[in-house]
Formats: C-alpha cells, sequence, structure tokens
C-alpha cells in the first residue's frame, strides 16, 4: 500500500516554477531516495509535504488521506516527521531539552505534553547519541549535530520520515554508520525518503531512487539503474556528478 502519493505537485515562487508537475509515491517499508542537481526542487517538495509552503497546484495524501491543506502540525501528528537540510539546534539549551521541546504543546510540532527521561534516552539511543545527552549542541562534531536532528525528528514517533541530505558534509565513516542507522529504522517499521544532492550515501540503502531535475520528473528506478542512466548522467554534467 502507497504511504504517501504526490500527485501532480507544482509549486511556483513568483516566475520561478520550482516544482513543475511531479509524482511519485512511496510503498510501506520502503527507502525512497530522491535526487537531483542543487535547485531541482526537493527541498521544496518536502516543504510542501509538510505543510511549510502552501501548493500551487496537484495532491499530497498520507495513508489515503489528502494532506494537501494541513498545517505542519497536522502533518506530523498523523505520523509524518522531516529532518531539515539545515541544523537549528538551540544552542543554550542541552541535547537532551533540544529532544524535548520537539515534543512540547506548544512547539510547531507538538504530539503530547512533553517527552519523559526515559522517552528522551530512547529517541537518542535509537540515533547513537544516548551519550551526548547532557552535551550543548554547539560542543558536537557535525555528524553528531546531524543525529540530534533526526533524534528531534524521532520524538515525534513518525511512521513516515523525510530526510534532506542527512549525509552532508560527513566523511566516508560517517556515511556508512549513519545508512546503517537509518537501515534500522527501517527494520523498526518506518517508511522514509532520503534526499540527496547525488547518489552517495544512497547506493547501498534505498529501494529505489527517483530523479528531480529542473523541477520536473525525469527518471526512476534502482540505484544500479540510476548510476547508469544516461539522461541522468547528462543532467549532472555540469555540477559535481552523480
Ligand atoms: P534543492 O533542494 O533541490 O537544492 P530547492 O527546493 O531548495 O532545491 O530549490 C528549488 C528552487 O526553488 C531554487 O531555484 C530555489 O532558489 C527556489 N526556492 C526554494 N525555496 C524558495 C523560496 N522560499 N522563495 C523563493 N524561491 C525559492
Ligand atoms: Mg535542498
Amino acid at each position: 500500500m502507497s504511504v504517501l502519493e504526490v500527485e501532480h505537485l507544482t509549486k511556483k515562487f513568483g516566475g520561478l516554477v520550482a516544482v513543475d508537475d511531479f509524482s511519485f509515491e512511496v510503498d510501506e517499508g520502503e527507502i525512497v531516495g530522491l535526487i537531483g542537481p542543487n535547485g531541482s526542487g526537493k527541498s521544496t517538495v518536502f516543504n510542501c509535504i509538510m505543510g511549510i509552503y502552501g501548493v500551487t497546484a496537484g495532491s499530497i495524501r498520507f495513508n489515503g488521506t489528502d494532506i494537501t491543506d494541513d498545517s505542519t502540525h497536522q502533518v506530523v501528528n498523523k505520523g509524518l516527521s522531516r529532518v531539515s537540510q539545515e541544523s537549528n539546534p538551540i544552542d543554550s539549551m542541552s541535547v537532551a531539552g533540544n529532544i524535548k521541546l520537539f515534543t512540547l504543546p506548544n512547539s510547531i510540532v507538538s504530539l503530547r505534553g512533553g517527552a519523559s527521561q526515559a522517552e528522551i534516552y530512547d529517541y537518542a539511543s535509537r540515533i547513537d547519541i544516548e551519550d551526548d545527552l547532557q552535551e550543548m549542541p554547539d560542543e558536537l562534531p557535525h555528524a553528531d549535530v546531524r543525529r540530534l536532528e533526526i533524534a528531534k525528528a524521532l520524538a515525534t514517533e513518525p511512521e513516515l520520515m523525510l530526510l534532506d541530505e542527512p549525509f552532508a558534509g560527513m566523511n566516508q565513516a560517517e556515511i556508512g554508520e549513519l545508512a546503517a542507522q537509518i537501515e534500522r529504522f527501517r527494520e523498526e517499521g518506518m517508511t522514509m525518503v532520503v534526499v540527496d544532492h547525488n547518489m552517495g550515501g544512497l547506493m547501498e540503502l534505498v529501494d529505489r531512487v527517483v530523479v528531480l531535475n529542473n523541477g520536473d520528473f525525469l527518471a526512476s528506478g534502482t540505484p544500479e539503474e540510476i548510476a547508469e542512466d544516461d539522461a541522468v548522467q547528462e543532467a549532472y554534467l555540469a555540477g559535481e556528478g552523480l
């Protein structure tokens, strides 16, 4: 069954068409990669799904329910969560405080009255930052700050998690470690969409890849098919490569 169905999504910013009649769907338990050169519209697709941006045209369904016009709060409460491309921890609060903040009633995502210490420990341990809970975010290495962002998303107990460039700025060892952690989420029953600007960390991780180019659907297939697709290679020629 499709958990997420994006149909004919178009998003314009004034005269700029950031996403142009783009459709894709995600089945339960899948990890789908969404790739495209920088500026191709990947983050805009996530922002439309999460109710951050209103759509210009098209529809979005989650578990069969139309969420096109839902607020972020409504979308999160239905079981969707997103890890942003940019980390935005509050530097004056500990890692534990940052995770808890995401579960408080007045937060934009708010599920309930705030997670308990045991629950916060559990979210952190699922992404291996439980030893950092009392640290301040600006004392953590980049890879752990990214893990904190993932722990915040886990704290809303999503069924479907959208990860926007989770591997950016990580070295090969960190990419491998994070890919293994994401694989563990799948074993726990989560469905995921992972955005990256190239195939980098996705090759071994995802079941299927969907390629965006200038806001348009370009191709979809297995990671192997996409790595060998001439149209995809062509789209990446001017940039840093597939
Ligand atoms: P990607 O994530 O694939 O790098 P984005 O979705 O961030 O691409 O951007 C797609 C296009 O939409 C770019 O041209 C970008 O400048 C534009 N864009 C994204 N968000 C906004 C916004 N809030 N206002 C105006 N233009 C935007
Ligand atoms: Mg982006």
